[in-house]
């Protein structure tokens, strides 16, 4: 990429968060002109756009555009948008603090079956008063899609605990301690050995309705799934007749297919379901800040940032 030493013109439009985000770049960039949606400026002068859940229309007027950066580790709502010009360079966070966040809510999730936590929950209903061996931890196996920054932070903390883990990705990954699976050739081996299955794989063309009536019935039965990564990998009425036909355990969702997740959805009063309002691991502003402003610095001097996505791949 060219070097290029002119104070930058960037665009904000993070969902209502527009005001945080300016002034974190603003301290980081203090010679760059940063605007956001309540800001009277010029489309066409626009060098970078940050992006969360962007107006739809609002990149097509971008017409001087070097680089759009995700406000997420995600990139979909902004690689689905059909007015992204194919040769833009799109660049997503990597970790910016929320591989804790997501290690947190993945240990809670998979001791809530490995600890029976749910069976508890409906005896408590029945105020019933009785008492299950105790699994042994290493016995119980975890299944992580997706070992990629966030993944792999989970698959790693799940096995420093104790349970048995292995992971599945596109490409080969070595991770101490895991045993892992690539490709789609290996994806019904893997699904064999989950107890409990996460998914923290990025929604591509390839992942989207990936667990179905099909793959799910290749887990071995009575196994669990924990979904934070986003609700198009699941089908959602396969899913319940997974759960209801016994075949599945239950599944603890950050994420739906629509969210809000609709007041009427089966997904809310299921006994064997979870669900809590995709809050697994929020974007942390300062960090983010951090690593945008690094990208910005490193493309002005010619360098290729870090976190590109493959527009190939959509991830
Ligand atoms: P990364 O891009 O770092 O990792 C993605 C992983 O998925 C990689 O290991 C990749 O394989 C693998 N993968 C992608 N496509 C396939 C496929 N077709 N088959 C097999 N494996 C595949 O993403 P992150 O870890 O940063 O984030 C994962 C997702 O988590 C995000 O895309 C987002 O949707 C979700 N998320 C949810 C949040 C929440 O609060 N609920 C918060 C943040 C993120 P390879 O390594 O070979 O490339």
């Amino acid at each position: 990429m060219p070097t290029n030493t002119a104070a930058p013109n960037i665009l904000i439009s993070a969902a209502g968060e527009d005001a945080d985000w300016k002034k974190a770049l603003v301290e980081r960039l203090p010679d760059a002109n940063i605007v956001t949606g309540d800001d009277n400026y010029d489309s066409a002068t626009i060098d970078f756009a940050l992006f969360w859940k962007q107006p739809q229309g609002l990149i097509k007027n971008l017409t001087n555009l070097k680089a759009i950066f995700s406000l997420g580790a995600g990139v979909d709502h902004v690689v689905s948008s059909p007015s992204l010009p194919k040769n833009i360079p799109v660049i997503r966070l990597e970790d910016a603090g929320m591989a804790d966040q997501m290690v947190q809510y993945h240990l809670y999730a998979a001791l809530h079956f490995m600890r029976d936590f749910d069976v508890y929950s409906a005896q408590q209903a029945k105020a019933n008063w009785t008492q299950h061996d105790v699994a042994r931890i290493s016995k119980c196996r975890v299944g992580v899609m997706g070992l990629g920054a966030l993944g792999a932070a989970v698959a790693t903390a799940l096995s420093n605990l104790g349970f048995g883990v292995s992971g599945w990705s596109r490409s080969m990954k070595a991770i101490e301690g895991i045993t892992t699976f690539a490709g789609e050739d290996a994806f019904d081996e893997f699904l064999g050995e989950a107890d409990i299955l996460i998914c923290l794989l990025p929604r591509t063309p390839e992942t989207e309705g990936l667990l179905n009536s099909e793959t799910l019935s290749h887990l071995p039965k009575g196994a669990a799934i924990i979904n934070a990564a986003r609700g198009a990998m699941i089908n959602e009425a396969d899913l319940l007749r997974a759960i209801d036909t016994g075949h599945l355990r239950g599944a603890f969702l950050d994420v739906a297919v629509t969210e809000p997740l609709p007041e009427s959805h089966p997904f809310w009063d299921h006994p064997k379901i979870r669900i809590t309002p995709h809050i697994a691991a929020a974007t942390r502003v300062e960090e983010s800040a951090d690593q945008i402003a690094q990208n910005i610095d490193r493309m002005a001097r010619g360098e290729t940032p870090t976190g590109l996505v493959d527009r190939q791949s959509g991830y």
